[in-house]
């Protein structure tokens, strides 16, 4: 006989993911386990830049779900999980060259198309910014879109779901076993039961599943000392990063960057895309080429000292589209991985949407195909899923 659940919902990843899924589960009334291998905000949720942007993302299912995943956060800043962790702010993006102009013109004419939260002005030229460097030919103005740190979204969706949520770390989910009324999950030395599974792991999921095809996509980080807050009253984002995101894979004329105005007075300068997984690796002819970059775009960062470096981690996924859904053969079991360089902006919308699946309410109305596209079934062609 299978022994009853011991909880309702076990999730394995303390990230913004599994946070924010913890929270939207214990709002429902449920009885959850939150396992992590570190402890919380441990991996990329820890170590990334925290745009909530929905103009850099890639047209059509992802643009559709950060702009939902937006408007969630927002709601949630309103006193709830994530008042001291979002702030809305403009955000800026620059081109440099014919290239990176056309792209942010087609940006603009399409965002105003379209309308939505995210509000956007292009004067044609680089006045909406003064004190831009040298060769910015284009700015683009948006309204609407924000930051958000990580590891802030993980303390506020922990602290405010409260003792609603039972914290398991450090302890690493080695395998389970899924059966019709439940999941027994296998913690090395004990085990757990849950009536339910979700695995928000990021990089850890690909040791479960290694038919996954998750890929490392390690970036450096730069933070600077503080000075005068507000000469740059919102992220500075290149280009690049829309051709990046458009071009299939093919590399952008100029490296991509954000220059970030925390709320301290520093800077927060990102990030380079490595092929590598090691979050120790960082190096200083990369640092010293990414602040170089920033600087000529920015030049009052001349005037600052670099305090901090770090590199984080990235789940990409071969395809460009993260993983989420149940288990083709286990439907008690949710996969939600593969979040790459956006996961901070989708994870209102995900762990919302990864509860109510939980709790058999399947997914809010209006989402279902773009959801339906990041399903894991998208791989059984190639791979048998069982037990992890
Ligand atoms: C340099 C950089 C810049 C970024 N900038 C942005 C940005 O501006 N905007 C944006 O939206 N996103 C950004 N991201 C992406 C974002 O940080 C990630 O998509 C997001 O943090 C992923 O969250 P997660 O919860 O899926 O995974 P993670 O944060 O990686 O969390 C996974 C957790 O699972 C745990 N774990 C692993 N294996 C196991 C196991 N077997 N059992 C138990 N626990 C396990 C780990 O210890 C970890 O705590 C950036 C990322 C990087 C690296």
């Amino acid at each position: 006989m299978t022994p009853s659940p011991d909880i309702d919902v076990a999730i394995a990843g303390a990230g913004v993911i599994g946070a924010s899924t913890a929270w939207h589960l214990a709002q429902a009334g449920l009885r959850v386990a939150i396992i992590d291998a570190e402890g919380p905000a441990a991996a990329a949720s820890g170590a990334s830049d925290g745009a909530v942007s929905v103009a850099s993302k890639k047209p059509g299912v992802m643009a559709r779900l950060a702009s939902a995943s937006l408007a969630h956060t927002a709601t949630l800043a309103k006193g709830g999980p994530l008042s001291r962790a979002f702030r809305r702010r403009p955000s800026f993006l620059f081109g440099q060259g014919p290239e990176e102009a056309a792209a942010l013109d087609a940006l603009a004419a399409k965002l105003a198309q379209i309308g939505g939260p995210v509000s956007v002005e292009n004067d044609g030229g680089a006045a909406l910014l003064p004190g831009c460097g040298m060769g910015v030919d284009r700015i683009v103005r948006l309204m609407g879109e924000g930051h958000m740190p990580g590891h802030k979204a993980v303390h506020g969706y922990l602290a405010s779901a409260g003792d609603r949520v039972q914290r398991i770390w450090p302890a690493r989910l080695k395998g389970h076993e899924a059966d019709a009324t439940g999941v027994t999950l296998d913690l090395g030395m004990s085990q757990l039961r849950a009536g339910f599974l979700i695995v928000a792991a990021g990089l850890g999921a690909g040791e479960l599943w290694p038919q996954l095809p998750l890929i490392p996509r390690a970036g450096q980080l730069i933070v600077t000392d503080s000075g005068p807050a507000g000469v740059l009253p919102g992220a500075l984002t290149a280009a690049a990063y829309l051709l990046a995101k458009t071009r299939d894979g093919a590399p952008p004329p100029r490296p991509p960057v954000v220059i970030d105005p925390l709320s301290t007075g520093q800077y927060l300068v990102g990030s380079t895309r490595e092929a590598h997984g090691d979050p120790r690796l960082n190096d200083f002819a990369t640092i010293a080429a990414l602040m170089e970059r920033a600087a000529a775009v920015w030049p009052p960062l001349l005037g600052r000292r670099i305090i901090r470096i770090f590199t984080g981690v990235r789940a990409a996924v071969a395809d460009g589209l993260p993983v989420f859904g149940t288990l083709p053969d286990s439907p008690r079991v949710l996969l939600a991985t593969g979040f790459e360089g956006d996961g901070i902006c989708l994870s209102a919308l995900i762990g919302r949407e990864a509860a109510r699946i939980a709790c058999g309410d399947g997914v809010t109305a209006g989402l279902e195909a773009d959801l339906a596209a990041l399903s894991p079934t998208r791989f059984t062609k190639h791979a048998r899923w069982g037990a992890a």
